[in-house]
């Protein structure tokens, strides 16, 4: 630092110190520019507090030249001007600069100052921080005394204005920031905030080790909200962020993800010199989670959640990465009921890897034939006479072998694939199907087809239908497409409108998995359909469960009612199968009389008299 050698050249450098300063740099400039000031005016000690409005204190912000012997608590640091010397206390609102000479009424003020300093008599000149109010002072001390020229107190008001400045414009910065890396509701950290964190953690060659994340899912707050509101959610969420903070260590950062999802990151920590597990942590979550309780409209509401765990390494894993295996854990947590933990391991990682590969190449199975159909006859339940045979896809997968349709239909309908998914199926069956009846011509059963939701709803798809029939020459009461209960459900005017077409062109409708939807028989009333498919799930303890038999006969009553063919799925046992005939069933598919088999075994069923009891 050059000689500085004019009040005009101070406040130029002053500011050119300034100009550039952020949060991270404020507190070394503040100094710096303290330091110039001593120097150039040749005093002893320079100084900038802040007030604090909201304890109504002072507080020592940065000073030159350091007091390495200041005693600790240091009498200077924090000063409440409730009980504030005459000098202090004058200084608090002061709008003015103000020079304060050794006088005996300020005794108290030089004990303080001997005592923090050294300095036995002192002068000093105080230049106000004004931002509308007083926000702070610098003060500039000499042992002894010292005259200030109005020259000299203008380039103070000058430099004091851009602390000023500097202060505000960093205030308004780390609110931005705040407000950028927050969550408006809880406080928490959001999205940006804990994925920055994370990414700090995560950073290669960071040595605070493996980080832990823990994400967090709520079971079933939609319930919460749509029962008694969403400030009632809201209410429950800012609890819920109190529980977060005070059952986690304070480096942990505790973020709001999005919804009712919490993402946990924290370096695992030692509790009595033992080192805790992230799984431990998780279970402690879990249980003070368990045990908020909210009063909500004169309830107590608590609710449970899902918790999935996962360990990364810093320069290993990614942030994306991390987050995302937290989830999928967070996810089979959910699966196995809720209120658990689960810990993201290789079972998982296994099933992702799948799951990216199935997206990948679903597409490219279904143009390089590698779908198949199965078949599985669906007979008589009094005569064993196949009545009907049901189509169900299989992937069959270059390197993971005969994929059941569970591995790949969700990722066909997430992926906008379930149509073209859909277009084969059917197109496949239906050539299938023809060429049974060529070769025998006196075969009368109905062929049956799954169509997930998506595929119904897609516009072309009654013109798909259409047209397949017709290129196979399949007579169209001969296809019965099955709908699940749930997807009926989903949009009941558009499904109606297709439904009617369909059956327009003389096609018959199956209500698949019938019974475990929702509101089954408001839906009955106003949908075109010929035949209810009563779940596997009823079916399989029906020699044994009680509810199970009493769901079955009143679904047996309402197919009844409304005039529907019934069909059983999943009969696995000469039990079941006498139960649904004492109900009035009569018809049925399911283990007991043939698994789904390949289009070769279908047709030898079909071309020879097959009777198919299970006994
Ligand atoms: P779904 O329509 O309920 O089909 C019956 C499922 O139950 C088939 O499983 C069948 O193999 C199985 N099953 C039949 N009898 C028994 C039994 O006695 N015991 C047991 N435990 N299971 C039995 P699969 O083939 O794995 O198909 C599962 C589901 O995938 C089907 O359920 C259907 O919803 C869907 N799906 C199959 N093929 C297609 C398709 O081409 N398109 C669409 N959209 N979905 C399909
Ligand atoms: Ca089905
Ligand atoms: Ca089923």
């Amino acid at each position: 630092m050059g000689r500085i050698r004019s009040l005009d050249a101070l406040v130029t450098d002053v500011a050119s110190q300034l100009m550039g300063v952020d949060a991270a740099s404020v507190l070394t400039a503040y100094t710096r520019v303290l330091r110039t000031l001593v120097e150039y005016f040749g005093v002893d000690a320079g100084y900038l507090r802040h007030t604090d409005y909201d304890h109504r204190s002072t507080v020592m912000i940065a000073e030159w030249p350091a007091r390495p012997d200041a005693p600790d608590p240091d009498p200077l640091g924090v000063v409440y001007f409730a009980d504030a010397d005459p000098v202090f206390a004058a200084c608090e609102h002061l709008l003015l600069p103000k020079v304060f000479r050794p006088r005996p009424d300020e005794e108290e003020y030089r004990r303080r100052v001997e005592a923090a300093s050294g300095y036995a008599v002192t002068s000093m000149s105080v230049v106000p921080l004004v931002q509308g109010k007083s926000i702070g002072w610098v003060g500039l001390i000499k042992s002894g005394d010292r005259d200030w020229s109005d020259q000299e107190t203008n380039a103070l008001v000058a430099i004091a204005s851009m602390f000023t400045q500097v202060h505000a414009r960093i205030v308004a910065e780390e609110s931005l920031r705040t407000a950028a890396e927050h969550d408006a509701l809880t406080g928490l950290s959001n999205r940006r905030g804990v994925t920055d964190d994370l990414e700090r953690r995560l950073r290669d060659g960071q040595s605070g080790g493996p980080v832990a994340v823990l994400f967090l899912d709520l079971d079933r707050l939609k319930a919460l909200n749509d029962f008694y509101g969403h400030t009632a959610g809201d209410a429950y969420l800012c609890a819920l962020a109190d529980t977060l903070r005070a059952v986690l260590d304070s480096d942990a950062t505790v973020s709001r993800w999005g919804g009712d999802e919490f993402v946990v990151v924290l370096q695992p920590s030692a509790i009595d010199g033992k080192t805790v597990s992230p799984y431990d942590v998780a279970l402690r979550v879990l249980e003070a989670v368990a045990t908020t309780k909210v009063l909500i409209a004169g309830d107590a509401i608590n609710r449970t959640a899902s918790i999935g765990v996962t360990t990364a390494y810093p320069g290993v894993d990614s942030v994306h990465e991390v987050i995302a295996n937290a989830d999928q854990a967070a996810l089979v947590a959910k699966r196995t009921g809720g209120n658990s933990v689960a810990l993201f391991d290789s079972t998982i990682r296994a099933r992702n890897a799948m799951r990216n590969d199935v997206e990948l190449h679903l597409h490219s199975a279904i143009e390089d034939g590698e779908l198949v159909l199965h078949y599985q006859p669906e007979v008589d339940l009094r005569t064993g006479a196949i009545t009907a045979v049901e189509a169900l896809v299989r992937w069959q997968h270059p390197s993971r072998g005969l994929l059941p349709p569970a591995d790949f239909i969700d990722i066909a309908e997430s992926s906008d694939l379930a149509t073209e998914l859909g277009r084969w199926v059917i197109e496949e069956a239906l050539r299938a199907y023809g060429n049974w009846t060529r070769d025998l011509p006196a075969l009368d059963i109905v062929i049956r087809v799954n169509v997930s939701p998506a595929q119904l709803l897609a516009t072309e798809f009654v013109e798909i239908v259409s047209r397949a029939l017709q290129t196979s020459s399949v007579r169209p009461t001969r296809l019965c497409l099955e709908i699940t209960e749930n997807a009926v459900v989903q949009d009941t005017g558009q499904t109606a409108k297709v439904l009617t077409m369909l059956r327009e062109l003389g096609v018959s409708i199956a209500i698949d998995d019938f019974g475990t939807g929702f509101s089954s028989l408001a839906h009955l009333k106003i949908l075109p359909v010929d035949a209810l498919k009563i779940d596997r799930e009823f079916v399989e303890h029906l020699d044994s469960d009680h509810s199970d038999q009493a769901i079955v006969r009143s679904i047996a009553s309402l197919a009844k009612a409304f005039e529907l063919d019934l069909i059983a799925e999943g009969v696995e046992t000469i039990a079941a199968k006498a139960e649904l005939l004492a109900v009035g069933c009569t018809r049925a598919q399911g283990y007991l009389f043939s698994r789904p088999v390949p289009e070769a075994a279908i047709r030898d069923m079909l071309s020879q008299p097959t009777f198919l009891t299970g006994e």
